[in-house]
């Protein structure tokens, strides 16, 4: 089991990171790709916390989309902040999240594009894959990962809320596609559709921690070992063992971010 995308290096850990991290071993995962946001200085510094006490845990370090008005005069400038972030953490294995979010609009949207846009040319730069983050921004994001030939290094779309065609699109072109907590919500039918139509070998399972948790724990703060119900939700959609998704997973973990 891994969890591909997780925030345990933020406030909302630091008081009980090791029960956290127990539980985690507990519900036996491998790995966690831990999300570091490169403008955050206290996550970054925790992120030392979260390695000492869980040495298979790997670190993804980005400019969120909704942090990339700070750096609208000079988008470059995110670029290199968070190549002075993998410089100091040599257990980043990927650059994200990165990428739109016009649900929010929390930045103007041509900050929005042009951080992007540096960031998969540093990814590029570092032969590192991407972990892209796109809430209705489906045809940008589409536009500004072909124009900056984003599927030579690939990545994944973390926390996977498009549909069916979008699904295509981002497999398409290499992509992986991860599904979170919002796959065991009853409603969500569009997205059972997905869980059912990834190749194994294309599919991530992730919590996004503290966000999102699963049913039963729905409402509640998210923590790694909650990626189970995730993987159980996805394998009971596909008529497959939760035990195949697992290894999936795993697998493709290892292959994509080479832990
Ligand atoms: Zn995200
Ligand atoms: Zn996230």
């Amino acid at each position: 089991m891994i969890d591909s995308h997780c925030h345990i290096a933020g406030p909302e850990f630091t008081g009980d990171l090791d029960a956290v991290i127990a539980r985690a071993r507990g519900a036996r995962l491998a790995h966690a790709m831990v999300i570091l946001a490169a403008d955050d200085e206290p996550e970054l510094a925790q992120a030392a916390e979260v390695s000492g006490h869980w040495p298979e845990a790997r670190f993804s370090i980005g400019v969120h989309p909704h942090a990339a008005g700070k750096f609208a005069e000079d988008p470059a400038a995110a670029a290199a902040q968070v190549e002075a972030a993998i410089a100091d953490q040599p257990l980043t294995r990927a650059v994200g999240e990165i990428g739109l979010d016009y649900h929010y609009d929390f930045a103007p949207r041509p900050a929005q594009q042009q951080v992007f846009r540096e960031q998969i040319r540093l990814a590029r730069r570092r032969g590192l894959p991407i972990v892209i983050h796109t809430r209705e921004a489906e045809d940008d994001t589409f536009m500004i990962l072909a124009e900056e030939s984003a599927q030579d290094v690939g990545g994944v779309f973390h926390c996977f809320t498009g549909d069916r065609d979008m699904a295509r699109r981002a497999l398409d072109i290499g992509f992986h596609i991860s599904l979170a907590g919002i796959v065991t919500f009853p409603r969500a039918l569009e997205l059972h559709e997905v869980a059912r139509i990834v190749p194994l070998d294309r599919l991530l399972i992730e919590t996004d921690s503290p966000f999102l948790a699963p049913v039963p724990h729905r409402g509640t703060r998210n923590e790694p070992a909650h990626v189970v119900y995730v993987a159980e939700r996805i394998a009971g959609l596909r008529g497959e063992a939760p035990e195949t998704i697992a290894a999936a997973a795993l697998a493709n973990f290892q292959r994509l971010f080479k832990p």
